[in-house]
């Protein structure tokens, strides 16, 4: 029986943990944000792409950070983009040093370690603008320091272990990754093998993590590990595992369909000591803590999909309105334009989703189920668009030239990591009480 990343959690729970301290949004102003522009937000017709009074979730500030931020991609990030996609590998410290000097990797973290101490909101935001980004691998990465290794740190961890992991992740200085999954165990993460044995003052880990995101080039890692023999959702704990340390083998370097330049690792771990205080928060609650963080994981993932899709959509309405066949443009052909207008539609609807989502979450309710659907409707669209945007540039999509090839490849993970589309369709289910008793296993 199968025993999803989800199922066993109980909303009561989340819910529970969301009440503890969360930064909530109250006008906050934003000087003294680096680069932060005074955008005039009055008399334009509403866009989501453009300061507006009447945006459902973004004030001026938030138009500001975004910003602030295109200026950073566009002249320390795009134009190495095509150059890291050929090395197969970006340089992740010196692209998070850049962003965590701006600011941009510790939004929604406490000002005591650097972070701006704004909202969720914001993070959407600025993973909305990551999606400027010409490959999925960086945003991927960004998204890995900023919103899926350090949620749990942030909130629960205590003041020593954030000064020591927190602070200098937010400042660019270490690079994060997460280590969940594991060769037997991806979907079901419940299953995982890990150990992190008590013995005296120290824990002792012995196991492997499988599909690791930076985990090449990682200072820390935030770990999930089996602390006890209990039950599934009880015998887990996330602890902070330095990456350097004796036993700790970082064994092979993924080569993979698309996402080129991000490192994607295979670590074991034999015999690696930690000191105890390397534990976040409490033992024996790391399962919980780790559905929370994907709530912002699957979060952050929809809103960094948002702006690239419809690029994708633009270009290929710069193109097929140039290219020429049988005396007209492409985009002339009915079939072209009505399937680009439903494809902008899709992206919209699932623009509304995040927003609905995001701004529940602010307010600390649990939103496990809207979180699941976008997650879902996300994965479908990053399949569905840029497989329909390459048809439309015939045989120049099939080329490593453009954009579309690219996105073509990168978006095709979004189905699969950070749970799969029938995980997520799983969790939808549980929530509407139609998922069959056999594979609701507590
Ligand atoms: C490029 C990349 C980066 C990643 N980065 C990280 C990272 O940084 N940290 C981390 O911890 N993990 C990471 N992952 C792992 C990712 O989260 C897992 O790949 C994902 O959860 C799926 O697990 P799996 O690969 O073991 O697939 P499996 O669990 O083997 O599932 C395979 C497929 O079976 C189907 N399936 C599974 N269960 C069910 C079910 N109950 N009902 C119906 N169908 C089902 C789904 O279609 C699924 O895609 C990454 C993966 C990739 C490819």
């Amino acid at each position: 029986m199968a025993i999803f990343r989800s199922s066993l959690f109980n909303g009561k729970e989340l819910t529970k943990l969301l009440k503890l301290p969360l930064r909530r949004f109250v006008g906050v102003s934003i000087a003294g944000f680096p680069e932060s522009c005074s955008l005039n937000s009055s008399h334009r017709p509403y866009s989501s792409d453009a300061p507006s009074e009447s945006h459902l979730l973004y004030t001026a500030d938030h138009f500001a950070l975004r910003a602030s931020l295109r200026k950073i991609i566009d002249k320390e990030i795009n134009p190495f983009v095509d150059k890291w996609e050929e090395e197969g590998q970006f340089p992740a410290h010196q692209v998070f040093k850049t962003l965590g000097k701006a600011g941009f990797l510790g939004i929604d973290k406490p000002t005591e370690y650097g972070g701006l101490n704004l909202d969720f909101s914001y993070i959407t935001a600025v993973a909305e603008e990551l999606g400027w980004i010409r490959c999925g691998a960086i945003p991927m990465a960004v998204g890995v320091q900023s919103s899926m290794a350090t949620p749990a740190l942030a909130r629960f961890g205590s003041d020593e272990l954030k000064k020591e992991f927190l602070a200098p992740t937010i400042a660019g200085d270490m690079v994060a990754c997460l280590g969940v999954s594991e060769l037997g165990a991806g979907s079901d993460a419940a299953n995982i093998k890990t150990k992190a044995v008590r013995k005296g003052d120290d824990y002792v880990i012995n196991g492997g993590k499988m599909w690791i995101t930076n985990g090449f080039q990682a200072d820390w890692m935030c770990l999930l590990a089996n602390t006890n023999d209990g039950l599934p959702n009880k015998n887990k704990s996330l602890l902070c595992l330095p990456m350097k340390l004796p036993g700790i083998h970082v064994a092979k370097k993924i080569d993979k369909l698309g996402m080129r330049s991000s490192d994607t690792a295979e670590i074991f771990f034999e015999n690696v000591r930690i000191p105890s205080k390397y534990l976040i928060g409490e033992e024996g609650m790391g399962f919980n803590y780790q559905m929370l963080q994907f709530q912002e994981e699957r979060m952050w993932g929809v809103a960094s999909s948002l702006r690239i899709l419809e690029l994708l959509i633009k270009e290929t309405i710069d193109y097929t309105s140039q290219r020429k066949a049988f005396g007209q443009t492409i985009l002339h052909n009915q079939i072209v334009h009505f399937r680009l207008a439903e494809l902008a539609t899709e992206v919209e609807l699932l623009r509304a989703l995040l927003y609905e989502a995001a701004g529940l979450y602010i307010r600390g309710n649990d939103v496990t189920k809207l979180v699941s659907m976008a997650k879902l409707k996300c994965g479908r669209l990053c399949r569905e668009i840029p497989d329909s945007c390459l048809q439309f540039w015939g045989g120049m999509g099939y080329t490593n030239e453009v954009l579309v090839s690219r996105m073509y490849r990168d978006l095709r993970l979004v189905s699969i990591g950070g749970g799969a589309d029938e995980i997520m369709l799983s969790v939808v289910c549980k929530y509407m009480g139609i998922l069959p008793e056999k594979n609701k296993k507590e």
